[in-house]
């Protein structure tokens, strides 16, 4: 049975082929070369956000432009400072908090209803991006979930169990609807995915979940922060997944589920075809390291994307990135940037090579 068929799950720019009929018949295709077959023709590429540069419209304007040349479909509005000061910079602008140092905050009151922050970088990008011609449906926004803001708010000394996460109250009264806003508006600009990341929901939720939380706080988060958004919806959170996120991220109100597979291999063991289809949800595998300064080879990458899809079928894999954003790779000094670049070539690459 072949032919091509508007994806099931509804996303509007992806189709999908109905050739592939299971594992073996795709190692089989692979092996004889007819890749095409595949069907991979509509999978897209993106990347979770950040860059080794600083924080200037030049920079901004480079990662965007180099990311779209290297053949990433779905780019994303790029990254160049702390992904949590980019939202909690303006909360100490309009007098919610005060900066202290290592991107730490403490709280002065947090009440009322703050303004929408204006974000440079997303003036910025939606400028670029007019100029250019690139149209903000193919564009990825990626926001700072309420948890992870909440664990950079301090309340006391000695990390996240000293800090703002610790009080349910205030991240339901505050942060939540500060981040929902965010969400709306993005919305309305044309951002055609929005994604929500919340690294600190892996630390949250292992065997029981952290500071008293249900998985009915958890969900409520999500519907709250992304209800009434129509744009594509996501989440990204890094790090081994654990049996108990996973089944909870089954009934997140999102589409995609962006983790780590090339540093964290356990993940391929956390979820399942099934659980997926039934949940409606897709993976957006991360399958080059986030980590490393060292570009992986084609052939081992392609290997991983193979296996994540030959577990979890065609229809259920899509925006393939890397495992987390490269701002990271800053450490490596002056050539970190063409490895982050080099790195997203190669996730475009193979997606290439499987359509
Ligand atoms: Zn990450």
């Amino acid at each position: 049975m072949a032919g091509e068929t508007e994806c099931e799950i509804g996303c509007p720019s992806r189709q999908v082929s109905l050739v592939f009929v299971s594992i073996h018949s795709i190692n089989q295709v692979y092996v004889f070369g007819s890749i095409k077959a595949l069907g991979a023709d509509g999978m897209r590429t993106s990347h979770v956000g950040s860059y080794p540069l600083d924080h200037s419209l030049s920079n901004l304007k480079k990662a965007f432009l180099d990311t779209v040349e290297a053949g990433i479909t779905v780019p994303p509005v790029p990254q160049l400072r702390p992904f949590t000061d980019m939202y909690l910079d303006p909360l100490e602008e309009m007098g919610y908090l005060k900066k202290i140092k290592g991107g730490k905050y403490n709280p002065i009151r947090l009440e009322g209803e703050p303004e929408l922050p204006e974000m440079e970088e997303v003036n910025w990008f939606i400028n670029v991006a007019r100029e250019r011609g690139f149209d903000l449906s193919h564009a990825r926004m990626p926001i700072t979930g309420p948890f992870t803001l909440a664990s950079r708010i301090e309340t006391g000394e000695g990390g996240i169990f000293n800090s703002l996460i610790t009080d349910k109250k205030k991240i339901f009264e505050f942060l939540i609807p500060y981040v929902s806003r965010i969400a709306k508006r993005m919305d309305e600009l044309g951002f055609g995915v929005i994604f929500v990341d919340e690294p600190v929901i892996g630390l949250l939720v292992g065997r029981r979940i952290l500071f008293d939380y249900k998985e009915s706080d958890i969900l409520e988060a999500y519907e709250l922060i992304f209800s009434g958004v129509k744009a594509e919806k996501g989440t990204h959170i890094c790090g081994k997944i654990s049996p108990r996120l996973s089944e909870i991220l089954m009934k997140v109100p999102v589409t995609y589920l962006s983790h780590e597979f090339y540093d964290s291999r356990s993940n391929l063991d956390r979820f399942s075809k099934e659980a997926l289809e039934e949940g409606g949800k897709v993976l957006s595998p991360g399958i080059v390291s986030a980590q490393s300064v060292d570009v992986e080879t084609i052939e081992e990458v392609r290997k991983l994307l193979i296996e994540i899809i030959d577990r979890f079928g065609l229809e259920r894999v899509d925006l393939v990135s890397g495992d987390c954003g490269f701002g990271g790779l800053k450490a490596a000094g002056p050539n970190a940037y063409n490895i982050a670049i080099n790195k997203l070539k190669l996730i475009s690459e193979v997606v290439r090579s499987l359509s």
